[in-house]
């Protein structure tokens, strides 16, 4: 059994080279597409059952193609357009990790994030980037 694993691992390591592989579009297709067929078992409205189509085989097409740069290109356009949304998100993540000890802000001037530790009252926040400062309470 242990030697059939091992086997079926090859094979599939072989299998994926020189293939694209999971890259940021295909999981978001993936994802997509989990969703929509959540939402197909739930209301049983077959759009949501040929968008779960689409966004699967979508996905699958990402994994599996062997046209690499063309595949790099596509992913590289959707992260540069969703560059300032996952940038937000991730500022929300790292606020609700260090509630309990820091503050973020946005600087005003140039966009960068500033951390700062909670709890020091009415303070001047100086941009480390641009220099800005701000007013702010901590
Ligand atoms: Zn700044």
């Amino acid at each position: 059994m242990k030697q059939f694993l091992y086997r079926l691992r090859q094979m599939i390591v072989v299998a994926m080279r020189s293939r694209n592989g999971q890259d940021a579009l295909a999981w978001l297709s993936y994802v997509l597409a989990l969703v929509a067929f959540l939402l197909y078992t739930l209301l049983r409205n077959y759009l949501f059952y040929i968008l779960f189509l689409v966004f699967a085989i979508y996905a699958l097409f990402r994994s599996f193609s062997k046209n690499i740069p063309k595949r790099y290109q596509e992913n590289q356009k959707f992260l540069q357009l969703t560059a300032k949304p996952r940038k937000r998100l991730k500022l929300l993540r790292l606020q609700w990790k260090d509630r309990k000890t820091h503050r973020y802000f946005i600087c005003g001037v140039c966009g960068q994030m500033i951390r700062v530790p909670k709890g020091k009252g009415s303070i001047e926040v100086r941009c480390p980037k641009c220099g800005a400062t701000a007013q702010k309470r901590t």
